[in-house]
């Protein structure tokens, strides 16, 4: 998948409406569409990546911002202590569905793991 034809780029860049809860220079986060908990945001880097598996050395600090943000809204929005579940779905058996790199961040209930 490229740039060209990618949902959530277009989302970044404002073609594609979404309940923004927060973007910076380097990432943007909004609710799913079809949220799998009471909170259910995906904080997306603002330049096109495909997946984690074709992540590089060179995008070590918006990975890490990716994170750290997704931290940030937690406690912001007051659920940190409570607990929250981050996750990236990676390819077919990892369950992607959307090739623009992006991290759920899943709150309000409680989560089994393993995941099915
Ligand atoms: P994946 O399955 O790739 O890990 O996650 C893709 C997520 O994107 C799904 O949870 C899906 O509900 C969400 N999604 C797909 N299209 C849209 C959209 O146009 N807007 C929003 N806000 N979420 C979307
Ligand atoms: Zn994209």
């Amino acid at each position: 998948m490229s740039a060209d034809n990618c949902i959530f780029c277009k989302i970044a860049s404002g073609q594609l409406p979404a309940k923004k809860v927060y973007d910076d220079e380097l990432c943007v986060a909004f609710h799913d569409l079809t949220p799998q908990a009471p909170t259910h945001i995906l904080i997306i880097p603002r330049g096109h990546i495909d997946s984690l598996d074709t992540a590089d050395s060179g995008q070590r600090e918006v990975l890490g911002h990716l994170l750290l943000t997704a931290a940030e809204i937690a406690r912001d929005r007051g659920f940190a202590e409570a607990g929250y579940r981050v996750v990236i779905n990676t390819n077919s058996d990892g369950g992607q569905t959307v090739f623009h790199l992006h991290v759920h961040l899943l709150a309000g209930r409680e989560f089994v793991f393993p995941p099915g």
